[in-house]
């Protein structure tokens, strides 16, 4: 089991005084090669020394940000960059009854984008943002582009050449 985070030592000053605090963060990010985006969080809650004879080099040598922090990061990027979240885009598809697979076909993507998306590992583009949130959103547009890709797929076929 691991240690409880008041029995672990700060790696600057070797003390037992770790705790969660709230602080201020604020990073750039760039999307869909425009100019970068300050993405701003108020009270992120990450693991801090809070011994006060603790000075190191640089103050972020005693910020740690554990998995929770970075997942709350990637959540607010989404928010801010004016895209749907992961768990957005998971309970949109589940909600229609589509599986991963299925929406990737619909939206025309390609290997593993649509789980990529909904695990906060990769960011749609903006563009990919609107079409998914017409299909989503829209009355009609579902059956709309499953017509669509249908069609294709039957245009695909007869155009397949013919094995003699
Ligand atoms: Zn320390």
């Amino acid at each position: 089991m691991p240690l409880p985070l008041n029995e672990k030592r700060c790696h600057v000053c070797g003390q037992k005084s770790l705790r969660h605090v709230r602080r201020p963060f604020e990073y750039e990010v760039s999307h869909d090669g425009r100019r970068p985006v300050r993405i701003h969080i108020p009270d992120l809650e990450v693991i801090a020394c809070t011994n006060h004879d603790c000075h190191p080099e640089h103050p972020d040598d005693t910020v740690i940000e554990d998995e929770q922090a970075t997942w709350r990061i990637t959540i607010e990027t989404y928010r801010q960059l004016g895209l749907l979240t992961p768990e957005e885009i998971r309970s949109q598809r589940e909600r229609l009854g589509l599986t991963q697979q299925e929406l990737q076909e619909l939206l025309g993507l390609g290997g593993n984008t649509l789980s990529r998306w909904e695990n906060g590992r990769v960011y749609q583009s903006r563009s990919l943002d609107t079409l998914m949130r017409i299909v989503f959103g829209m009355s009609g547009a579902l059956s709309y582009t499953r017509g669509l890709h249908h069609t294709r797929q039957v245009e695909r076929a007869e155009n397949r050449p013919k094995v003699q």
